[in-house]
């Protein structure tokens, strides 16, 4: 069943059938310059109200809402109509509030250190499922206004750019945000990375490298075997050169297999290569790898001996450990909702 984001202006005005032409204006209007669901529509009449309700239920049911850091980070877990989970995570800083977004139910990508892909894939996301919950942050963050998106929740993004697109042209076009205020992160997928940077729009680029050999690489992102970091590199050097834009690599420091000083200059060396920014993401714990982050004495090191060869470096914060709601916990406990009582509010 299609949700209110997986509509079309024509697909709209046929829904809406005899109503005057200007309703479907008044409609789209609502869901995305407003942001509201179709009963909040008070510039409708009651019954066109009612019957756009019934024909366009949400496409995402709440199953749980959970908050931490002061209630400066709130992950939700939504059910899909074939009861697929997913989970979204909106975070406020000063002066930004970010949304990550999941843009499949599940991953399959299986990188061994994170929870979505030890869980193993569902199915791509549509776009309206992916605009959902965005629409659902943007009434969340009020009256702070949703500033950042980032494609780094659940899923791979880039495993299905005609799903993933469409989204962004309306985040842009409709919901008015700036593509410059979207990242999209990748495991590395070159098609994906090609068609992102022939796309008109200058969306960010983050790749998830996480090893600088290949040997060690294969083994935490198998998708590594099919693009390996050679050809990866020739992708982000020509995403830089066509878009302008900075790519930035991300890197989970895993205790005694990614942090050593060779892999730090082996970074360092990529990094230059392609003039990339280096965010280093404190490992979270995820049930299906039994490895420690890397300590934070050691995590500092291993930033200057970044910085000394050239490479700006952030230290990434973990928003939402606490709640598993951090980068690489996302996992809605198995991906389906069956045997969870719906709770709608
Ligand atoms: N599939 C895309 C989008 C997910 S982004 C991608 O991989 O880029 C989620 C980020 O969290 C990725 O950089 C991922 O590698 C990282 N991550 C996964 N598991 C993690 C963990 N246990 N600790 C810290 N970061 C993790």
């Amino acid at each position: 069943m299609p949700g209110p984001y997986d509509q079309s202006q024509d697909d709209l005005a046929a829904l809406l059938g005899d109503e005057p032409a200007f309703r479907t204006r008044q409609v789209w209007d609502g869901l995305y310059r407003r942001v509201l669901r179709p009963t909040e529509m008070t510039d409708l009449p009651l019954g066109l109200r009612q019957r756009l309700d019934a024909s366009l239920p949400a496409a995402l049911s709440l199953l749980d809402q959970r908050s931490s850091d002061a209630d400066q980070t709130v992950k939700w877990s939504f059910a899909l109509h074939d009861g697929s989970v997913i989970e979204t995570v909106l975070m406020h800083y000063p002066g930004r509030s970010t949304v990550c977004v999941s843009s499949q139910a599940g991953c399959a990508m299986a990188c061994s250190f994170c929870a979505t892909g030890q869980a193993g894939f569902r199915r791509h996301l549509t776009s309206g499922e992916i605009l959902e919950q965005v629409a659902t942050a943007v009434r969340a963050a009020r009256p702070r206004r949703l500033s950042n998106i980032v494609f780094m929740g659940m899923g791979e993004p880039l495993a299905s750019f005609d799903n993933l697109w469409p989204a962004i042209e309306r985040i842009h076009a409709d919901f008015g945000m700036g593509a410059r205020s979207m990242t999209v992160s990748t495991v590395g997928i070159i098609p994906g990375i090609r068609r992102l940077t022939a796309a008109p729009l200058p969306v960010g680029l983050a790749v998830s490298l996480h090893a600088a050999t290949e040997e060690l690489r294969n083994e935490l992102v198998p998708v590594n075997k099919r693009y390996p970091i050679p050809a990866l590199m020739e992708a982000c050097a020509d995403y830089r050169r066509e878009t302008g834009r900075r790519v930035s690599f991300e890197w989970a420091m895993i205790d005694g297999v990614n942090d050593d000083d060779a892999q730090a200059a082996e970074l360092a060396r990529l990094a230059r290569s392609v003039r990339a920014h280096v965010n280093l993401i404190p490992l979270n714990p995820t049930p299906g790898y039994p490895v420690r982050g890397t300590p934070p004495e050691r995590i500092e090191a291993f930033r200057s001996l970044l910085e000394r060869d050239g490479t700006t470096v952030t230290i990434r914060s973990t928003r939402g450990s606490d709640i598993d709601a951090a980068c690489g916990q996302l996992a809605a406990a198995g991906s389906s909702a069956t045997g969870v009582r719906l709770r709608r509010r």
